[in-house]
């Protein structure tokens, strides 16, 4: 076994706290990384709370990780020690299902094994990116240029697919009004894409400090949504909505703010059901949809295209040791847009 350091819960009600704990040799089709920098989702936060379901402790939460090679299996054929790799939520699937065929392991029909917060298919427990190392099957991890700053790479890895998938399945680009709703981690990005896409991008939000950020992220518009004025100038205007926000909301009001067959794209992960009335999907023959992270095929297109077109993520490098504080600012959308950790201060 390999002996890695991160920081875990030992429960849901206890804090983020130093945990030496092991991870499995490296396989014959398994390549080791040596983490450099792992962003923190909001989703670190609903699952160390139980928010979704019960979790597994000790938890070792981070999937959005960015890293070196430091060794490959016999097999391996697709990365070198010393090359540049990221992980994302995924690190195995069945690679059968006709999901997985399709390049949609997050899918996957067998049930897809997520980076951290699960029982993987070899019966070990799944633990995530706050750590020294990761240890993963070389078709779950993606190549990363050198190119980028590295730390502001690590958020595409879920922050950064979960936006870019959706907006292109339902190809938003040229011509379409985007809203983009709640300016968070995944909003920011959202932002990024939909402007590189050529959509018109609109900021809904409940925060009016964040105009001017809005803003120089190519921002077109922004909308304060506690703003009865601002908000009756925009309804039926969006031919997208894409809903980032991760706590109770009220769709119904949101969907006002569709046009006519305009498409409302949920990928925030409130811990509660949203209510929905028939009526509000009635009137401009509305669509409701939802997605989940994205592919490893496409998170490699992904990254390919942030490469290309220099997008990263903005982000807050902070300490280990300031990681439970970083929840609580998150919790207040006190974070411009993403808390990364630096590894090297373990
Ligand atoms: P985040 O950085 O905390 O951003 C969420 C943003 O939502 C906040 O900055 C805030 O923006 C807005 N917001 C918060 N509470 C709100 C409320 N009550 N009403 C309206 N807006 C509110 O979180 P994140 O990391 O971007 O993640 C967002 C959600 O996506 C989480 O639930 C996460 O679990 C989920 N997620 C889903 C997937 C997927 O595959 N579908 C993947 C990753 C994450 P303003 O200040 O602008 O209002
Ligand atoms: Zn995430």
């Amino acid at each position: 076994m390999i002996e890695s350091k991160g920081y875990a819960a030992q429960s849901p009600t206890s804090d983020l706290a130093p945990w030496t704990f092991e991870r499995r040799d490296v396989g014959a089709h398994d390549v080791q990384i040596e983490i450099l920098f792992c962003g923190v989702c909001h989703s670190d936060y609903h699952q160390i709370k139980n928010d979704w379901f019960p979790g597994v402790f000790p938890m070792v939460p981070g999937h959005e990780i960015v890293g070196r090679i430091t060794q490959v299996g016999d097999h391996v054929k697709n990365f070198k020690v010393g090359d540049l790799a990221g992980v994302g939520c995924l690190v195995d699937s069945c690679q059968t299902c006709a999901n997985c065929q399709q390049d949609l392991e997050q899918y996957c029909l067998e049930g897809n094994t997520q980076t951290y917060n699960q029982v993987g298919r070899d019966g070990n427990v799944t633990y995530g990116g706050y750590a020294n190392n990761i240890v993963v099957r070389e078709e779950f991890a993606l190549h990363v240029s050198e190119k980028l700053d590295l730390a502001a790479v690590a958020p595409l890895l879920c922050a950064g697919i979960t936006t870019y998938s959706p907006l292109r399945y339902w190809k938003v680009g040229q011509g379409h009004k985007l809203a983009v709703l709640g300016l968070g981690g995944l909003g920011h990005m959202a932002v990024k894409w939909g402007v590189a896409f050529g959509a018109e991008v609109t900021v809904l939000s409940t925060s009016p400090d964040k105009e001017a950020a809005a803003r120089a992220l190519g921002a077109h518009n922004f909308v304060v949504t506690k703003d009865e004025a601002q908000v009756a100038a925009v309804k039926g205007s969006f031919d997208f909505i894409l809903d980032t926000v991760s706590a109770q909301h009220d769709l119904g009001m949101y969907l006002s703010l569709l046009a006519t067959n305009g498409t409302h794209i949920i990928v925030g992960a409130p811990p509660k059901p949203l209510d929905l009335s028939a009526f509000s999907l009635f009137d401009g023959r509305k669509s409701v949809v939802g997605s989940s992270i994205g592919g490893i095929a496409e998170t490699q297109e992904m990254l390919d295209f942030a490469a290309e077109h220099n997008i990263v993520s903005d982000i807050e490098l902070i300490n280990f040791k300031d990681i439970n504080t970083a929840y609580e600012r998150m919790l207040k959308g006190d974070v411009r847009y993403r808390f990364v950790i630096d590894i090297a201060t373990l």
